[in-house]
């Protein structure tokens, strides 16, 4: 895909932001337990490279990605660190993982069963995997002891397919104020945990949400995620953190074009908005095609500090606001970020589009350039 450099529509990416709400987690975290960034998707936005370096510099020690090919990008640009696939990696693929010392997760006893036969033809060196138990998520993992115990007879069969280096679980509802299922998720854990007669190298559970308010379950690792990035897990529902998240991203583009409308003017495919009187209306370069969404008419902007209505239906490329008055072109457009003394956040984009902020951030497209703020001298 084109990323647009000739455009004044831009994600601006904080690196200091991204650097301390790294540090100021490793911090709070028992000596002995690692910090590996979660950069799957991109970086959730952020750019996977550049964060990759960022939070390497700020004490990661290792990285989870979703699939691997992101992980596969993260040793073709020379990163040594651990890395782990959080996904489900195909079996005739597991060979790939391991001649890159690659480690996935390994979801099933199915799995291991199926991805035998290929190590054994094709994997220079044993496959790292980590042991997926599904307590409660419902999404990979194996669920109860007999599974568990048949996985590790085989694995011990097959030492030159397998290096167990993990076991670990993914909560459901560690950004829930109420605790309840996530008890009972620790309880199973720690059952299926228990039965292990000999723990491997990493034993993990928490995603962000767990090790900001639950970090006594961490074991030796987090997978640090979101709040890498400087947002809540939680969105709005747990508002006490143990040190302030940076928000790293922010959007901003620029007025093109700039005009006065008058009563009966209407803006937008549709028609869908129209003037009650003299209107002076502003457009942007950025539609729904940078992951601006069109649901998003009726949402605000920042220009000059005052909050500004999104007018008419959002297109693919473009959209109108309501100025306060006339604006040359080249004015600035905050879409989130701080303007004067107002802020609009991925959080409150999130609410007005009925989703979370995991999916505002990671939902911008690869058309929007990515500029890097920040740490000056360590690129
Ligand atoms: C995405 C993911 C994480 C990171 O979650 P955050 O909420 O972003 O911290 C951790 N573990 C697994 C298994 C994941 O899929």
């Amino acid at each position: 895909m084109i990323t647009a450099t000739h455009r004044h529509a831009q994600l601006i990416i904080d690196r200091q932001a991204i650097y301390d709400n790294v540090q100021n987690e490793i911090k709070r975290l028992k000596k002995g337990t690692d910090l590996f960034a979660v950069i799957k998707a991109d970086a959730y936005g952020h750019g996977l490279l550049e964060v990759a370096k960022i939070t390497k510099q700020a004490g990661a020690k290792g990285f989870c990605v979703a699939l691997l090919d992101e992980a596969l990008a993260l040793r073709q640009a020379g990163f040594e660190e651990p890395i782990l696939v959080l996904g489900v990696t195909d079996p005739d693929q597991t060979p790939i993982a391991a001649n890159h010392h690659i480690s996935v997760a390994a979801p099933s006893l199915a799995w291991l069963q199926q991805a035998t036969p290929f190590l054994n033809k094709d994997a220079q060196t044993p496959l790292r995997i980590h042991y997926a138990i599904d307590s409660g998520m419902g999404r990979i993992g194996m669920r109860d002891i007999s599974e568990l115990q048949a996985a590790v007879k085989l694995v011990r069969e097959q030492r030159d397919a397998f290096e167990v280096e993990g076991i670990f679980t993914h909560f459901a509802t560690a950004d829930d104020p109420n605790p309840a299922y996530f008890n009972k998720q620790v309880a199973k854990w720690q059952e299926i945990l228990a039965s292990l007669d000999e723990k491997p190298r990493y034993v993990h559970v928490s995603n962000s949400a767990t090790s900001l308010w639950h970090a006594k379950c961490n074991g030796n690792m987090i997978r640090f995620g979101l709040a890498i990035y400087g947002l809540n897990p939680s969105g709005r529902a747990i508002s006490s953190l143990p040190y302030p998240l940076k928000p790293a991203m922010s959007l901003t583009s620029e007025l093109t074009f700039c005009k006065q409308i008058h009563a009966g003017d209407s803006v937008g495919y549709g028609a869908t908005y129209t003037a009650k009187g003299d209107e002076w209306i502003g457009t942007v370069p950025i539609g729904y095609a940078d992951g601006w969404r069109r649901d998003l008419q009726g949402f605000k902007v920042l220009v000059d500090g005052q909050y500004c209505e999104i007018v008419g239906r959002i297109c693919m490329d473009q959209l109108m606001i309501k100025l306060p008055h006339e604006y040359p072109t080249g004015t600035t457009v905050v879409f989130i970020g701080r303007s004067g003394m107002h802020e609009i956040t991925a959080q409150d984009v999130a609410e007005y589009e009925h989703t979370i902020n995991y999916e505002v951030v990671s939902d911008f497209m690869p058309r929007l350039p990515r500029v890097y703020v920040g740490l000056e001298n360590q690129q």
